[in-house]
């Protein structure tokens, strides 16, 4: 589990774009963290910054009390979900899974038996020796969300893992997410244009406009404006 705390970061592209001002954002340990906002304000700018995936231009990104630049990519211990999964096509869904704990060296039963659980759990039990490319689109996000959290990472990265699925596939699955986000209490920053996406799912959540904060609180504080 982590916090993250934004203080004053700012993001400007090399094209000279701004894309996050002055952002002061806190993420508490085993918050639900919603970013909500239209195409282009800074979400994935931000998620990406709190992954290393991204310099920050000015400002300090706190990860767990640590200055985040400061930081080894592999002590942030963050995972990341994207659109589209991203899941090594030759492997199964089984092998998909395992793969992190390969890397990092696990006991191989401890390993097998933790991804059975994790398919079960993602009700992926019965496509577990399947291929991506036989999967369905909503089944191929499992996958790639049990991949991610396999190794029980600190900070769990989503940024708009549904919005490749089909209407009633996102509704069920946000729903899956959520509570299983919750139950593994592990700090989670979750981005969508989606504003019932965001207001049912966040514990807490930001509305961001043009790489500015315009509002942040539950989802009835947010709405009750
Ligand atoms: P969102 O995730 O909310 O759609 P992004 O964080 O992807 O927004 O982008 C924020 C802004 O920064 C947009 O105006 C986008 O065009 C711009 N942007 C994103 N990536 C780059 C980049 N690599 N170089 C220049 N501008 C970028
Ligand atoms: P969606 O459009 O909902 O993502 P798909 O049309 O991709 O779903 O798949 C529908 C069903 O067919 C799923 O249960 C999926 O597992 C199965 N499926 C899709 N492609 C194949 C394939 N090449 N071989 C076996 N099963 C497949």
């Amino acid at each position: 589990m982590t916090d993250v705390v934004l203080d004053g970061v700012e993001k400007v592209y090399p094209s000279g774009h701004t894309a996050v001002r002055n952002m002061r954002l806190r993420i508490n340990d085993g918050e639900l963290f919603v970013l909500l906002g239209p195409s282009g304000c800074g979400k994935s700018t931000i998620l990406r910054m709190i992954a290393g995936l991204e310099e920050i231009t000015s400002g300090i990104l706190w990860l767990n009390g640590a200055v985040a630049n400061e930081l080894q990519p592999r002590d942030r211990n963050v995972a990341m979900v994207f659109q589209e999964g991203a899941l090594y096509p030759h492997r199964t869904v089984r092998g998909n899974m395992m793969f992190p704990l390969e890397v990092s060296g696990d006991d191989r039963a401890q390993a097998t038996a933790k991804v059975v659980e994790l398919a079960r759990a993602l009700g992926l039990n019965t496509m577990i020796d399947r291929l991506p490319g036989t999967l369905s689109g909503g089944q191929r996000q499992r996958a790639a969300i049990g991949r991610a959290l396999i190794r029980e990472p600190s900070l769990f990265l989503m940024d708009e893992p549904l919005s490749s699925l089909d209407a009633g596939l996102r509704t069920e699955l946000r729903v899956e997410i959520a509570a299983l986000v919750r139950s593994s209490g592990t700090t989670t920053v979750y981005v969508t244009h989606d504003q019932v996406e965001a207001m049912t799912m966040a514990d807490r959540m930001a509305v961001l406009r043009d790489g500015v904060l315009e509002d942040v609180g539950t989802p009835e504080q947010v709405y009750a404006d």
